[in-house]
């Protein structure tokens, strides 16, 4: 391409579409998502990556930076970070990714973004306070009983019920 050519080209518009970057930031943790440089090093370092070209953290980063609000919120890669901090030990910048990204949970709970797989598993969890019901054996049952508790599930009922109401309610996009 001539130097006319390239002179010709519109401008690139590197301005962010919205201010989601800011509202992160504003959310508890969600800070120093700003001094990110795009390095890649997360990426990089992230077993999550490693498993599924889907993730991939520096671009996730960029896509908040962006301004990309609705997509970001509305897709589950948010919530495929398993905290586990390897990239932030890595970040030459300090960015705290995983609090970042739980920031960003945070604002899609909020706003009923919750993924499929997650509903299901508060739902379990709501139905019987137990996540893994089926590895609930009579080995737990003994130890509660040796504990003194009560080894029945049916003993936070009323706990999960005031969950219930406090935090789904009302939740209807998907
Ligand atoms: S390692 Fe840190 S600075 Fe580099 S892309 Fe990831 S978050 Fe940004
Ligand atoms: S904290 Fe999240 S993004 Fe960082 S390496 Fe672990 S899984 Fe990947």
């Amino acid at each position: 391409m001539s130097h006319d050519e390239v002179k010709q080209q519109p401008p690139i518009n590197h301005a962010p579409s919205s201010n989601f970057a800011k509202e992160v930031e504003q959310e508890f943790y969600g800070d120093g998502i700003m001094k990110c440089i795009q390095c890649g090093m997360c990426t990089a370092s992230c077993m999550v990556a490693s498993m599924t070209e889907r993730y991939r953290p520096r671009m996730l980063i960029q896509k908040i930076l962006l301004g990309k609000r609705e997509e970001v919120l509305s897709s589950e890669l948010p919530w495929l970070c398993m905290t586990c901090r390897l990239c932030e030990e890595r970040c030459q910048e300090d960015v705290n990714l995983s609090e970042i990204f739980h920031a960003v949970r945070e604002i899609a709970a909020r706003e009923g973004y919750i993924p499929q797989v997650f509903r299901n598993t508060i739902n379990k969890v709501l139905e019987d306070g137990w996540l893994l019901n089926d590895a609930y054996t009579d080995f737990v049952e003994d130890d509660r009983s040796d504990l003194g508790l009560d080894p029945k599930l049916s003993w936070n009922n009323d706990f999960v019920k005031k969950i219930k109401k406090r935090y789904f309610e009302g939740v209807t996009k998907k």
